[in-house]
């Protein structure tokens, strides 16, 4: 490439690395240059789409399976983006594959989920990438485990790259039936707080795992302020070679995007008043409960004192089935979860067994 061409590719790059919200989309693997090519270009159709992925390298959990098409399928990307000017994305995971990717001029990089679990790999990829000026995308570790992830983020960060982000694909769970990986949203939570500075985006498909619940997935996402999705599309989605039940066509990713409510987190020209109400009440309400919460410990302190003086135990186990029990059954009649009023009741639980301690051990 001549350096001019580089330099509008860096700005390009830049530009959209930017853009909010950032759209990523594409099929799972790149499976003929066909397939590839005109799946960009009814993306690019969309007009909502900004990056195109593919899979390249596929690391499947057991053999046999399509397992990539290699090196062979970059100059379809190539392809791709000369017909559409879309921005490319390829997953890699070897030094190898990284080398490939950019010599065929892939302007993304990620890391996917079976590689952030291997300190040994990311720190491959990282040398591989030292001194290369190419965004990284990071998927979240298979396992929860925010360490690992971190640790992927800084083996790329000391490598020196500049442009460092994050992808939310869930976690794997035993036993989880609605999500091919649970999204454990306080955990991606957790990580955007760490990392404020970094780019967070949300992958609905390899969440979900199936079409259906695609577009609750991404709005919570976006009500959580991420700063974008990837989602996997398919010019013929049945007969995908690879994750076949999560993706969607073009035409219906274009309308997924279209039924999205994009919530900013501060809109300046819409007038806020109403919700400057609402907000007033909440802290009103939060207010009484922290004084009903403060009378009632103080009632447990006098049941402390009374426990003390007649020889009795702080935990009386039936009695306090009793009040979860009354307090589930009241509760849902008032639009509370179980849940909720479990984990309530047994945080009001240890905080006056607590206090009933200290009384009777003072
Ligand atoms: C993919 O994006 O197709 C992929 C393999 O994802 P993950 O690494 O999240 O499993
Ligand atoms: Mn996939």
């Amino acid at each position: 490439m001549e350096s001019t061409n580089i330099a509008a590719q860096k700005e390009q790059v830049q530009s959209i690395w930017k853009k909010r919200p950032l759209i990523i989309s594409g099929p799972c693997s790149a499976e003929t240059e066909e397939q590839t090519v005109d799946t960009a270009i009814r993306l690019h159709k969309t007009g909502k789409v900004d990056v195109l992925r593919a899979g390249i390298w596929k690391p499947r959990t057991r053999p046999g399976s399509f397992e990539g098409i290699g090196t062979k399928g970059l100059p379809w990307l190539q392809a791709a983006k000369k017909a559409t000017g879309l921005l490319t994305a390829v997953e890699v995971a070897t030094p190898k594959q990284a080398e490939d990717a950019l010599h065929f001029g892939v302007d993304i990089l990620w890391v996917g989920a079976r590689t952030t679990v291997n300190p040994f790999s990311v720190q491959d990829l990282a040398d591989a990438l030292r001194g290369v000026d190419v965004p990284v995308l990071i998927k979240n570790p298979i396992n929860p485990d925010l360490e690992l992830w971190m640790g992927a983020v800084e083996r790329i960060d000391r490598a020196g790259i500049k442009d460092i982000g994050l992808i939310h694909r869930g976690f794997a769970s035993y036993g989880n039936s609605e999500y091919r990986n649970a999204p454990m949203w306080h955990l991606a939570i957790e990580m955007k707080r760490r990392y404020p500075e970094l780019l967070f985006i949300n992958d609905p498909s390899h969440i979900c795992g199936k079409r259906d619940n695609l577009l609750e997935v991404a709005q919570k996402a976006i009500d959580l302020d991420y700063d974008g999705l990837i989602i996997e599309s398919h010019i013929d989605p049945d007969k995908a070679w690879s994750d076949a039940k999560q993706q969607v066509t073009p035409e219906r990713l274009g309308e997924l995007l279209d039924e999205i409510v994009w919530r900013k987190e501060n809109v300046p020209t819409v007038d806020h008043a109403a919700l400057e109400k609402y907000r007033q009440q909440i802290n009103h309400l939060d207010d009484e409960l922290l004084q009903i919460l403060s009378q009632r410990m103080k009632v447990a302190d006098k049941i402390g004192a009374y426990k003390k003086d007649n020889g009795l135990t702080i935990l009386q186990t039936s009695r306090w089935n009793d009040i979860l029990d009354k307090a589930i059954i009241k509760g849902e009649k008032q639009g509370l979860s179980k849940e909720f009023i479990t984990k309530y009741f047994d945080a009001i639980h240890m905080e006056s067994i607590a206090h009933q301690n200290k009384i009777m051990n003072d």
